[in-house]
């Protein structure tokens, strides 16, 4: 399934925060985006699933203008997991998870055995299978994660877009979470997430598209982009990028503001 976009604005009260992006999300990738705050990140995820319509240019989910394709038919090609959740829901991670099988299901239609299926396989690969009867409000911030990412996996889509999905977790789920990632793109589902850790993005993503006020500033193999000049243009700071010597990977970190100082 591939998802594009062709010189897409998107604006709020008149004002451009994505302005004239134009991008092809191949079938089966795996992709980051960075940038500072307020470049236009969630507002370009917004836009590429529906969620906000376009002052200028188009979405193409598989060639056609998402516009002219229902809500529920996008829905059962696309997920997205926002940055927030709405507080105070008071139900169980199974509950939730139910949830996700609407597109799927005809108006008063009872489970089928695919909608028991789907969300089987969506509670095993978010591993929340066992705590599955829980309240959200009884889980830690990474299990209840983890039962949001259940959620849209129950929908089956083929393609996932992701908004900072690791950014109140421990390290441990943090790794947890681009696994899973990494694991459902090995499976065939083209991933977009909205990541802040740049070392995170080197070890896990094999392109990284950089934003800077609502532009693609840099777009590649993570290899390729992910080097000094492109993120100091991007973050506006300097950069250093170690080499991790196990894989090779980029390891990018910001240099300490004066020069060959430490902490
Ligand atoms: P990022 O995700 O990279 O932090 P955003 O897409 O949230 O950036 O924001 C891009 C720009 O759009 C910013 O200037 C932000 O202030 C503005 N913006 C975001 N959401 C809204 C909104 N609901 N109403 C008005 N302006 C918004």
């Amino acid at each position: 399934m591939r998802l594009s976009t062709e010189r897409l604005s998107l604006s709020y009260n008149g004002r451009d925060a994505v302005h004239e992006v134009t991008l092809d999300l191949e079938s089966g990738e795996l992709i980051a985006i960075v940038g500072p705050n307020g470049s236009g990140k969630t507002t370009l995820l917004r836009g590429l699933s529906r969620l906000l319509r376009p002052v200028a240019g188009h979405v193409l989910l598989d060639g056609d203008d998402i516009r002219a394709i229902s809500s529920r038919s996008v829905a059962r090609r696309l997920a997205v997991l926002p940055q927030e959740h709405p507080e105070g829901v008071d139900i169980t991670v199974n509950e939730l998870v139910w949830r996700g099988r609407a597109p799927h299901q005809g108006i008063l239609q009872r489970a089928t055995p695919a909608d028991h299926e789907a969300v089987d396989w969506a509670l095993e690969a978010a591993d929340v299978h066992h705590i599955a009867s829980r309240p959200l409000g009884s889980l830690s911030g990474g299990e209840r994660q983890r039962a949001w990412i259940a959620l849209a996996l129950a929908q089956q889509p083929r393609v996932l877009l992701l908004d900072e999905p690791t950014s109140f977790l421990d390290v441990q789920h943090q790794v947890e979470v681009m696994a899973l990632l990494t694991r459902l793109n090995a499976e065939g589902m083209t991933i977009i997430v909205v990541v802040h850790d740049l070392a995170l993005a080197g070890r896990f993503m094999q392109r990284v598209i950089g934003m800077r006020d609502g532009r693609i500033a840099f777009d590649g193999p993570s290899r390729e982009v992910l080097r000094p000049e492109p993120l100091e243009e991007v973050f506006g700071v300097p950069m250093l990028v170690l080499e991790d010597p196990e894989s090779g990977l980029p390891v990018p970190l910001p240099r300490h503001p004066e020069a060959d100082a430490g902490p």
